[in-house]
């Protein structure tokens, strides 16, 4: 189907920074730069910068992020580890793939972990927790870090959806990014996120250094590239220089894109406002801003609302309509999860990206409201 809008738009993104872009490829390629690099450095010191931590580390992707931040901060069998219903499956699976026990936690209205269900949750096995900051918005990390203190557990941002995102300190009175709370914050440079390279990527972000030197030697099956010690069985999951090059001009162009897709959510905000089926993703705190990754409104139509604006032109996900827990290889227990269940029929995301044009959410806009009668 040949949608009038489409959800992202790659090539427009790279027409935009195809002289820039292009450098750095003929940069890379002609001086054979390819693992571990400049450009690897140069990217991880920005990202450490722009989040506000004192070390990044490149990887493979927000999965590998994820798994080595479990690793490095020693959860394992026996463990429990706290993560929300509603996420992309990869936070799930890779406490499953450490050995330790997931523990499922609904969410709430702003499709976050619901901070209120949190500690009738931990048990004497609880070893961590993965707040997952979903769709450009943060958890509530000022309640999570002081429930953490409290049950002496450890806590890993999946931040994977909100590089750039805030929320306001009451300890150090300012206004602190996603992936800066928690031992780590990991991150995926996936093609379309926020921040999206040319195939996979991943990063941490810590303050921690014996993290940083963990996650450093276990991309490298585990080797100290300088000394040339196994330090364990690790991994193969460096992030590409080549890739690292095209991250670090995107990144500088992060905070504009940021701008521009918060202007098309006030559109979209002032266009539904009197839609009453319709619940948009604009919460009433203060203390944390959206960088609108996504933007997912909840319609209580459901498929009918989905596929009308398919059909019209408009693409559009559902992201997800079949909770992770439900499907059956995954093996997890499904202990009613009742805001999941609801947000999962409702859910849908409408195109949200930096490369839009004003006529493309204009007609976004006409066709929501037309399936509405308005
Ligand atoms: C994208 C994403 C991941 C995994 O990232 P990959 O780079 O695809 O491995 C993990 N968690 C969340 C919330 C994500 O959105």
């Amino acid at each position: 189907m040949q949608y009038k809008v489409r959800f992202v738009y790659p090539d427009r993104a790279y027409f935009n920074l195809k002289k820039e872009l292009d450098e750095a490829y003929f940069d890379v390629m002609s001086r054979g730069e390819l693992i571990d690099r400049e450009h690897l450095q140069r990217f991880e010191d920005n990202l450490a910068k722009f989040v506000g931590t004192k070390y990044a580390v490149g990887l493979n992707s927000g999965y590998d992020a994820l798994h080595i931040s479990l690793r490095a901060a020693g959860v394992g069998r026996g463990d429990e580890v706290i993560v929300p219903a509603h996420t992309f499956v990869a936070t799930c699976s890779a406490v499953v793939n450490v050995g330790a026990t997931p523990i499922l936690v609904d969410v709430g209205k702003d499709f976050n972990i619901d901070v209120n269900k949190i500690e009738s949750a931990i048990t004497k096995r609880t070893k961590a927790i993965i707040p997952v900051h979903l769709n450009g918005y943060m958890s509530d990390m000022v309640r999570i870090m002081q429930i953490a203190k409290n049950h002496n557990l450890i806590v890993i941002e999946d931040a994977c959806q909100s590089l750039g995102a805030t929320m306001f300190d009451d300890k150090s009175l300012t206004r602190k990014k996603a992936g800066a709370w928690g031992l780590t914050g990991c991150w995926s440079f996936y093609p379309f996120k926020i921040l999206g390279a040319y195939g996979d990527g991943g990063a941490i972000t810590t303050d921690d250094p014996e993290i940083a030197l963990f996650a450093k030697r276990m991309r490298f099956n585990g080797e100290d590239r300088k000394t040339g010690e196994y330090h364990g069985h690790g991994f193969t999951c460096l992030l590409d220089n080549l890739q690292a090059a095209f991250l670090n001009i995107k990144l500088k162009y992060l905070p504009k894109w940021i701008e521009k897709r918060r202007e098309i959510a006030e559109k979209y905000r002032n266009a539904f406002l009197d839609i009453k089926d319709l619940a948009l993703p604009h919460y009433d705190d203060p203390r944390r801003d959206h960088v609108y990754q996504n933007y997912v409104v909840r319609s209580k139509q459901g498929d009918e609302f989905s596929d009308y604006l398919k059909k019209n032109g408009v693409e559009v996900l559902v992201q997800f309509r079949k909770p992770y827990y439900k499907h059956e290889a995954l093996n997890l227990e499904d202990r009613g999860f009742p805001e999941t269940e609801a947000l999962s029929r409702e859910v849908c995301s409408l195109p949200m990206n930096p490369e839009l044009t004003d006529e493309e959410v204009d007609y976004v806009i006409n066709v929501v409201r037309s399936f509405y009668g308005k």
